[in-house]
């Protein structure tokens, strides 16, 4: 007998909302995490807080199994939500922005990455932050851009993408982005 054909892929529908990312009913939701995967501030600590300590139970044992030097940056990987509505976590490591350097390749794979790893895990409805654009200083435009490219460039089952963004400012970048 013939195996199934491969599932079709497509691009995702894109949302943008203004919210906080820990009240999302998706299917996964993206943490923009550390490399020690152990918590942090911003949308991080706000993931941990809400979603309870059984998710960094699972980064923890992440550590010991797979990633003994931490998540490299632009890497992802699912953990489980915890308390949390949404049924996934998804921690990717964005890059801090550089103005000498050129790291948009990275936050492109963040975006990427989080995408394959949702079509590992069958998710539907996936929701991001507005990776590396607190702590990490990426200015909002220039990352909005860039997430919006990689999103509308990658083929996945996954149906629709959902970027949560915490202010105006992220907000309007984000929309000015999906404009042509
Ligand atoms: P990074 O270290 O990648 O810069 P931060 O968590 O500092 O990560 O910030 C990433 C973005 O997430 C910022 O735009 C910040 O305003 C936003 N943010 C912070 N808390 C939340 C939240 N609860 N839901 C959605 N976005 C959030």
């Amino acid at each position: 007998r013939q195996s199934p054909p491969p599932p079709p892929q497509s691009h995702p529908r894109i949302t943008l909302i203004r919210g906080d990312i820990t009240k999302q009913h998706a299917d996964a939701i993206v943490n923009a995490a550390n490399s020690s995967l152990l918590g942090g501030g911003g949308v991080d600590g706000a993931i941990h807080r809400a979603g309870g300590p059984e998710i960094l139970e699972a980064c923890r044992a992440l550590r010991a199994s797979h990633y003994g030097r931490g998540l490299p940056t632009g890497q992802a990987v699912a953990t489980t939500a915890g308390r949390l509505p949404a049924h996934w976590v998804i921690h990717t490591v964005g890059p801090v922005y550089s103005p000498n350097d050129d790291r948009s390749a990275l936050l492109t794979a963040c975006h990427t990455n989080s995408l394959a790893v949702a079509d590992t895990l069958g998710a539907k409805t996936i929701a991001f932050p507005a990776i590396s654009t607190g702590i990490y200083g990426w200015p909002i435009a220039d990352a909005a851009h860039i997430a919006i490219a990689a999103i509308t460039t990658t083929a996945t089952n996954v149906k629709e993408v959902r970027f949560v963004l915490f202010d105006d400012a992220a907000y309007e970048a984000f929309l000015r982005a999906t404009q042509p």
